[in-house]
Formats: structure tokens, sequence, C-alpha cells
């Protein structure tokens, strides 16, 4: 019988990438470089850094809104012209650096795994001017 995991029964190490800003999981194909990496995939290395500034665009809208409400997370109701997972990915990598938050049905969840009907807000913490 082989041990599982060492026998430590510890996760694996996670980070999240900078394209798309889901979580992955530490690969074999990474051990020698772990430290290094900072995308999921070849397509997020592939597109780093486009759309990178549908952020700021995201940004000033809700800024621009009154309160701290909901928002649908979809192009039509943000009002800017980018595909929807364009918007998406620029609501999680400001969702994990705490500048907004994503939520479904009116309760926060985590950025990295938000799917389906997601909505956007700024950040409690989120400095205005
Ligand atoms: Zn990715």
């Amino acid at each position: 019988m082989g041990r599982r995991n060492g026998g430590s029964g510890a996760a694996l190490p996670e980070k999240v990438c900078e394209t798309c800003g889901r979580r992955f999981s530490w690969r074999k194909k990474w051990a020698r470089d772990w430290e290094a990496v900072r995308y999921c995939s070849k397509r997020c290395r592939g597109t780093r850094g486009q759309g990178a500034e549908v952020d700021g665009q995201l940004l000033e809208v809700l800024a621009a809104r009154p309160g701290r409400r909901w928002t649908a997370l979809t192009p039509v109701s943000i009002g800017l012209s980018v595909a929807p997972e364009t918007l998406r990915q620029a609501a999680r990598r400001l969702a994990t650096q705490g500048r907004v938050e994503l939520g479904v049905g009116g309760r926060v969840v985590d950025p990295t795994a938000a799917r389906g009907a997601v909505e956007v807000r700024l950040s409690g913490t989120t400095q205005r001017r």
C-alpha cells in the first residue's frame, strides 16, 4: 500500500492567475520554477496584459455610481463595450487586489471561484477622492 500525499494531507500550494484571476494549484511541471509562475495556462500567459485597461474603466464606472450597490457584472450593465469574459477577468483581478467585491444574490463570494449571475461593487475599503 502506498502512502497518500506523504501522509500529511496538506493541500498543494496555490496561486491566483494574473490574467484570468482564477486560483490554480501547483503542478509537477512547475516543480522547478513554481516561484516564478504567474499564469495558470499557456493561454493566459499568451494573453497577459490584454484588457488591462478594463480594470481602470470598471473602477471608474463603479466609483461614479452612488453608494456601493451591486451591479450585474455584464458589459451592458457596466456600460463597457468589451467581451463578457474580458470584463469578468478584470473584475476578478480587482477583487483579488481587494478593490472590488464580487457577489451572487447579494452575498460576497470568493472572486476566484465566482460563477453564474455575478454582481460587482466597490470594496468597502476602496479609497475615494
Ligand atoms: Zn489564468
